[in-house]
């Protein structure tokens, strides 16, 4: 089942990003919270810190997880972009190598489809700058390049 929090991509807008999140819970609540059409928010995938990759809506819809943003002149983020949402409190959690794996090989999959999209952060794209922190001391150096944080 897919989330309802999520619409379809426009004839315009090709995925020209890779966003991430930190949940700031577990997985379950997450997932449960992104999937409530009360949130209106939500992501493509969510990542456990365990490993496991659950997806939440097909590429082909846009989902709600970048807010107000800009990325490069562009203000309809979620239009252009694929949301993955880590789970993670921020400034309480390590990143465990499992989820980070995981992460990473997600990452690898959907470039291998959509060519070498760049990977930034929710706090790098969120407006007005310094809206959202997330996801804090996520370990850039071990996400394959291009990334803009
Ligand atoms: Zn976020």
């Amino acid at each position: 089942m897919w989330t309802p929090n999520r619409r379809a991509r426009p004839a315009w807008a090709k995925i020209r990003l890779i966003v991430l999140h930190s949940t700031g819970g577990s997985f379950a609540s997450a997932i449960s919270w992104l999937m409530n059409k009360a949130s209106q928010v939500s992501a493509h995938y969510v990542v456990s810190r365990a490993g496991a990759v659950k997806k939440l809506a097909p590429l082909s819809d846009v989902t709600w997880h970048a807010g107000k943003a800009e990325w490069r002149g562009e203000t309809r983020v979620n239009d252009i972009s694929v949301g993955i949402e880590m789970e993670h409190i921020d400034g309480r959690q390590d990143w465990p190598a499992k989820q980070v794996a995981a992460v990473v090989a997600l990452i690898g999959a959907l470039r291998a489809v959509y060519g070498p999209l760049p990977v930034t952060s929710h706090a790098y794209v969120a407006r007005p700058r310094g809206r959202k922190v997330d996801p804090v001391g996520c370990p850039w150096a071990e996400v394959p390049p291009p990334t803009e944080v």
